[in-house]
């Protein structure tokens, strides 16, 4: 009796709460928000409803009905659907969040220093990221005697700020067992002294040759970095990550028990690695959705980067007679563990700099195709960045995305054209000839490469000018893109790279609720102000990844 008194008075409770105004609680009102509901679109006042991770209502005043929910004021700011990088590495973010920052430093001596003022965790390599000897005089590799004289005993390394080579000290080369003898491997290339002794740059293939001595992260790391990259991302208005680092088991294991338990801010889509532990297993497994978590992706390289002279071209390169780069997986490679990935139901990115290297990415991909005949394989070219002028139409009829990273243009401006010849440099960062030979393009950042700043990209897609908004009218202006175009980079692109185009990529009832919140019209407001918009809020799934202080 008492028991169903109890449920009597408990169902009657529950109409009133429902009748009650406030019944639509878990919800959220975005109220005085102007809501820009595409790339083209311009912002307009609007209110937006979110529940249960969905936009439930987008319009010019919310239903009574979700007058109790709360609400968040914005003040006039500006509403996107949600950004996302297509490509960045959260382990290489999150890592190189704990090591010495040395992009933009003038010399070797300047980066030791730097790293010997940074506080490294006992028993792991003291480490930094983002030397690049173009910015030095003379511009040739660092000398393992420059950190032997800062760090006499322990290990030290830093990548190149391509991450295609390792400069490191005579201990690391100790403690990995390297000698005068030690061969290049191949695909690699061990920098060596006149006297043939190493000199402590490992170039590609040949980097592994000696990090693989230093102590592996654990599980523990694994996470510590993935949640301080992804604090990092979502602070920069990020919903959502491509992360084109080509894991194993031991990091997918990790970013599903951090999915599991909530712990992903915002959206991650991961690639997994050919020759990483569990890769077959992983494949055999299928894709993985787990809301905040896609595991559907598989990561190759074709070459190395340009400013390491590892991109593999087709002619020589202008500053190197004789050098056409390096050929990081063999072709014949590529396309069977494209067509095993196609049967799998996976996405294939393969990275390719290089105008070799993209034309070998899309022949693996055209004959995978033919084998398999997926229904939607939507293949990926990582960077895109050197394309013969005969290839670009091979994207659009191929059916693939050309992800592009707009940052790499002003960054390798200084040098490309040496690299490349004047003549051949016309073929290179061509974003609008790509998309205008009907290339659908998806935008990213390659960070910790590049900062993960989508404002940065965007002003780089625009201007084509550096920082310091040279050179005036910007780098090869005629491949700059219209700023519509360059909002769908990380937008609707992005979307569509990692078939959810249909979920995100705009603003609308039914859409995940993803968005991110700027200051200003990143439209309409001068290209020079895009870098200085404040990012006032990033949601992902409906919750709040970030709010500016
Ligand atoms: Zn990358």
């Amino acid at each position: 009796m008492r028991t169903r008194y109890r449920a009597a008075w408990r169902t009657a409770a529950f109409l009133a709460f429902l009748a009650a105004p406030g019944w639509a609680r878990g919800a959220t009102i975005l109220r005085n928000a102007r809501v820009a509901v595409s790339p083209e679109a311009d912002p307009v006042a609007r209110e937006i409803v979110i529940e249960g991770g969905k936009i439930v209502f987008v319009g010019a005043r919310a239903p009574g009905r979700y007058a109790g929910a709360d609400a968040i004021d914005l003040s006039g700011a500006v509403v996107y659907p949600g950004f996302v990088d297509s490509h960045g590495h959260l382990g290489g973010l999150g890592k190189s969040l704990e090591s010495a920052d040395l992009k933009g430093l003038a010399s070797a001596a300047a980066c030791a220093a730097k790293m010997a003022a940074e506080k490294t965790p006992p028993g792991s390599w003291v480490e930094g990221d983002g030397w690049d000897q173009n910015r030095w005089t003379p511009k040739t590799f660092p000398d393992a005697s420059v950190l032997d004289a800062v760090f006499p005993d322990r290990p030290a390394f830093a990548r190149r700020i391509d991450g295609h080579a390792v400069w490191v000290n005579t201990a690391a080369m100790r403690a990995a067992g390297i000698t005068a003898a030690t061969p290049d491997p191949a695909g690699g290339r061990i920098v060596r002294r006149p006297d043939g002794q190493p000199s402590g740059v490992f170039v590609d293939n040949a980097i592994d040759t000696v990090m693989r001595a230093r102590p592996a992260p654990n599980e523990e790391d694994i996470r510590r970095h993935f949640r301080a990259a992804l604090a990092s991302c979502a602070a920069v208005g990020l919903t959502g990550v491509g992360d084109a680092s080509g894991y194993g088991s031991k990091e997918i294991g990790v970013l599903r028990s951090m999915a599991a338990a909530g712990e992903l801010p915002i959206r991650v889509y991961a690639t997994i690695g050919p020759g990483e532990p569990g890769f077959d297993a992983l494949l055999a497994a299928g894709p993985i959705d787990q809301g905040m978590l896609t595991v559907r992706a598989v990561k190759m390289y074709a070459d190395g980067a340009l400013g390491s002279r590892g991109a593999s071209l087709i002619s020589d390169y202008a500053d190197d007679p004789g050098n056409r780069g390096l050929l990081l997986t063999p072709p014949e490679t590529i396309e069977s563990v494209a067509e095993r990935c196609f049967r799998a139901g996976f996405q294939v990115w393969v990275h390719a700099i290089g105008d070799r290297a993209n034309r070998i990415a899309l022949d693996a991909f055209a004959a995978a195709e033919k084998a398999v005949r997926s229904k939607d394989p939507r293949p990926r070219i990582e960077h895109a960045q050197v394309v013969a002028v005969e290839d670009r139409p091979r994207f659009a009829s191929l059916g693939v995305i050309a992800s592009i990273q707009p940052s790499f243009a002003t960054s390798d401006m200084p040098w490309a054209e040496v690299r490349l010849s004047p003549a051949r440099v016309g073929e290179s960062y061509a974003w609008r000839s790509l998309e205008k030979a009907g290339a659908r393009l998806a935008g990213g950042s390659d960070f910790p490469v590049e900062s993960n700043d989508p404002r940065l990209g965007l002003y780089a897609a625009v201007t084509r000018e550096d920082a310091a908004g040279l050179p005036r009218g910007g780098w090869r202006p005629e491949e700059d893109l219209s700023r519509r175009d360059a909002l769908a980079l990380y937008t609707r692109g992005a979307a569509y790279a990692m078939f959810t185009e249909t979920r995100r990529g705009e603003i609308a009832v039914g859409r995940d609720a993803d968005l991110s919140v700027f200051d200003r019209d990143l439209a309409a407001c001068p290209p020079a102000e895009i870098p200085k918009a404040r990012v006032l809020m990033t949601i992902s799934g409906g919750k709040t990844a970030y709010r500016a202080p």
